[in-house]
């Protein structure tokens, strides 16, 4: 099914018997192979109805997207998240099939040891005993994205919520940005106990789960969640150390500079989202000038880029502007049945919009490159991996920044990317930081928990200064990070793959061709391996490794003058 128009695609919802018939099939294939290649030539067949199962459920996920308001959208919508976790019990029983057959070592050595991994991984983190628990989890992380989305407050005569309140974050006047925190942070204040109790109700329930499963906290059990193959706690707490002592003094030079930039004597915490008195950077068209702009750039970035953007335009497969009732955000998704991936975003006529798109792009392209892996558990990496992919592309193409912003509003653009990307990492890490305390200590008060993070912030973000905002000078700024409540353990992904992202940058600035070389063999790759065996391979420093970010924070202090 190649060169289908995004239009043409079709819908196909499985049918729940069938696949269950499919799937017995499958397994007593599985189970009666007289060797290796009768049991490949099953999976062959299983990864054709995955294949089916999500194109089927990547399509039904961006319909809704596109049009929240329509009822058929949603319709499907709720169809398929009640038909999912139906099949997926049904690939963890071929999952276990798989690695107790006989022929486990030779199927290995042609598909690769990666796909068992990965399915020992998952299949450790389920059981019937936990089911109850998994849907009480589930509604309270609906619990508390409902709870913020509820959040209203009252300024200037209108009623915001806490989203449309962002916008004043970055007013050039001081007094409306420490208003509009004083507002924001009010409301968490009235909502501290419930915001407090779902969050004591999840480490429980996470708790209990990780118990029942034989871990001894959950930390392991979400690492396992997260399929983290080759590293585990103590080298994520390495990595932690090394932006400890590599980036937070940076970190805390950039934002004295930051003050002195806004015309501060003490940098707030409500002036921290403002960058530049100027502004941010514009881009200097609407969508269509974009999408040209961007034709110009990935032709001349070479790698196969060009064409591989051309593809993009001519089925349809990117939905950029932003309009009503479409979802929030930005992200890439991929139909394995038609071979190709989909990039969603919201322009607003902001830098964003050149972030989103080249971030999306990188992963859209890497899932182009790996369409033909076999099975289809390395079309994608990890996630840790995965945003080595975007971010590096989002490096790669800043000679090209001029095309969007103009010249000089270009070298304003990197230096404000590069800054916020260094900026980040101090703030990624306390996150998983603190997430290790909690779930270390499960039975910590709330009060704790806020001596925690307030441990974290002394810690990664010594400039902090939260003023006369209660909640927050308490210990309370942690309630605001969604990743917290809802995918715990998740937030280091970003800072691993920023750390190798960095390094292409670098690498890129001394040598074009040579990073471009390297990024493109790391995107074909996909998913056969995992994180640190995919960053070794690019000849990229691991995170986990010591010194992993001193070459590039010494080029970060040349380049910005630090
Ligand atoms: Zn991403």
């Amino acid at each position: 099914m190649n060169g289908v128009d995004f239009h043409d695609m079709k819908v196909r919802a499985p049918d729940l018997d069938r696949t269950r018939e499919e799937y017995a099939e499958i397994g007593a294939a599985i189970q009666g192979a007289d060797d290796a290649a009768a049991c490949i030539e099953a999976v062959r067949r299983w990864n054709e109805c995955r294949n089916a199962v999500d194109t089927w459920g990547a399509l039904v996920g961006l319909h809704f997207n596109q049009d929240t308001r329509n009822p058929d959208a949603k319709r499907a919508l709720e169809e398929r998240d009640e038909m999912s976790p139906k099949i997926l019990e049904l690939d963890l029983e071929l999952m276990r099939k798989l690695n107790a057959s006989p022929h486990r070592t030779a199927v290995e050595s042609e598909i690769g040891k990666h796909a068992f991994d990965l399915w020992e991984a998952l299949i450790t983190t389920y059981d019937p005993a936990i089911e109850s628990e998994k849907i009480q989890e589930s509604r309270l992380e609906s619990e508390y994205t409902e709870l913020i989305a509820s959040g209203r407050v009252d300024y200037n005569g209108e009623t915001l919520t806490l989203v449309e309140l962002g916008r004043y974050n970055e007013d050039p006047k001081r007094d409306v940005r420490h208003d509009v925190s004083l507002l924001r942070w009010g409301w968490f204040q009235d909502n501290a106990k419930a915001l407090d109790r779902i969050f004591g109700e999840l480490v429980a329930l996470r708790t209990s789960m990780a118990r029942k499963l034989g871990f001894d906290d959950f930390v392991e059990l979400a690492y396992r969640r997260l399929q983290r193959t080759d590293y585990d706690r103590t080298d994520v707490e390495r990595f932690r150390a090394e932006v400890r002592e590599q980036v937070v003094p940076l970190a805390t030079e950039l934002r004295r500079r930051q003050a002195e930039r806004i015309g501060v004597d003490r940098l707030m915490s409500w002036d921290e989202a403002l960058r530049d008195p100027q502004g941010n950077p514009k881009p200097q068209g609407d969508h269509d000038w974009m999408v040209e702009r961007a034709r110009e750039m990935f032709d001349q970035m070479g790698g196969g880029l060009g064409e591989f953007f051309r593809l993009m335009v001519d089925r349809n497969l990117m939905d950029l502007k932003s309009r009503k009732n479409k979802g929030g955000g930005g992200f890439c998704t991929s139909f394995p049945d038609y071979g190709v991936p989909f990039i969603f975003a919201n322009f607003n006529g902001t830098k964003g919009d050149v972030e989103v798109f080249t971030h999306e792009m990188g992963h859209a392209f890497q899932c182009y490159c790996s369409r033909d892996r076999f099975p289809i558990d390395y079309l994608w990496p990890t996630a840790e991996a995965c945003e080595i992919h975007s971010m590096g592309l989002e490096f790669l193409t800043w000679p090209h920044m001029g095309k969007f912003f103009g010249e000089d509003d270009a070298d304003r653009f990197r230096g404000i990317h590069l800054e916020e990307s260094l900026l980040f990492l101090p703030y990624g890490v306390a996150i998983d930081h603190f997430q290790h305390l909690v779930y270390e200590n499960p039975d910590a008060t709330p009060a704790e928990r806020n001596a925690f993070w307030q441990e974290m912030e002394r810690t990664y973000l010594p400039w902090r200064d939260y003023g006369d905002l209660e909640r927050p000078a308490a210990g309370g700024f942690w309630q605001c990070q969604l990743h917290v409540y809802r995918y715990p353990f998740y937030y280091i992904d970003y800072t691993l793959a920023q750390t190798c992202a960095l390094q292409f940058w670098k690498r890129s600035e001394a040598d074009f061709a040579e990073a471009m070389e390297a990024y493109v063999a790391l995107c074909r790759r996909g998913g056969e391996a995992p994180f640190q065996e995919l960053v070794r391979g690019a000849d990229l420093t691991s995170p986990f490794q010591s010194g992993c970010l001193a070459d590039v924070v010494d080029h970060a202090r040349a380049i910005l003058g630090v």
